[in-house]
């Protein structure tokens, strides 16, 4: 079972990655996982990325693509996994296609986390952060006992900069941009599933048990 998670910023597709790798028994993997455990590790692929990340510039998708290919080798991958933000764009998608026909290997389901972006931008509007503890809330969804203040540590809450609407919605164009075209990518592979992702978090995992089986 070779899964990638698609769906826009604040989708909640992370959640949803998390709770299917923990019911099938897969390893949920993301690239800012992948990354970290190559330089950890010291590896030549993790000190190749870090060079990069050092002087603020991207990793080459080919170094990325090697760290995947290196960590979907592992022995607690055999029976699939969870790709969570990786590919993000088309390019990357072709090179993951390739790297896994070349063993023989394919995505077997690409699942889309659809919600609209009004959605998505008034989700993140209702969060609100605690910068002394750590904690996160929600207007709606997780609300505080006293307004304004952290449940926890008793600090004020702020909306922080990412979570503001003009944040949200430049980050949604990059993503109409660079990361919706691989709906149609997979669609036209076969392995697009999409679910309705304005359901709450468990109904959105149950209609996606249906689509995996149980
Ligand atoms: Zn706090």
């Amino acid at each position: 079972m070779k899964i990638v998670m698609l769906g826009a910023p604040g989708a909640g597709k992370g959640t949803q990655a998390k709770k299917i790798a923990d019911k099938y028994g897969i390893p949920h993997i993301s690239t800012g996982d992948i990354f970290r455990a190559n330089i950890k590790a010291g590896t030549e692929l993790g000190m190749k990325a870090k060079a990069f990340m050092d002087q603020g510039q991207l990793v080459p998708d080919e170094i990325t693509i090697g760290m995947l290919m290196d960590r979907i080798g592992e022995p607690d991958c055999e029976k699939g996994y969870v790709l969570d933000g990786f590919p993000r764009t088309i390019p990357q998608a072709e090179s993951l296609t390739e790297a896994l026909g070349a063993r023989g290997e394919k995505i077997d389901y690409a699942i889309n986390v659809d919600v609209p972006d009004e959605n998505i931008i008034n989700r993140m509007s209702g969060r609100r952060a605690c910068l002394s503890c750590g904690s996160t809330y929600h207007i709606v969804y997780a609300p505080v006992r006293k307004e304004g203040i952290c449940d926890r540590c008793g600090a004020q809450l702020v909306l922080r900069d990412d979570d503001k609407p003009e944040t949200v919605k430049k980050r949604l164009e990059v993503y109409h941009d660079q990361t919706k075209p691989l709906i149609d990518y997979y669609g036209k592979a076969g392995a697009l599933c999409t679910v309705d992702g304005t359901q709450s978090m468990e109904d959105v995992f149950q209609s996606i048990v249906n689509i995996l089986g149980a």
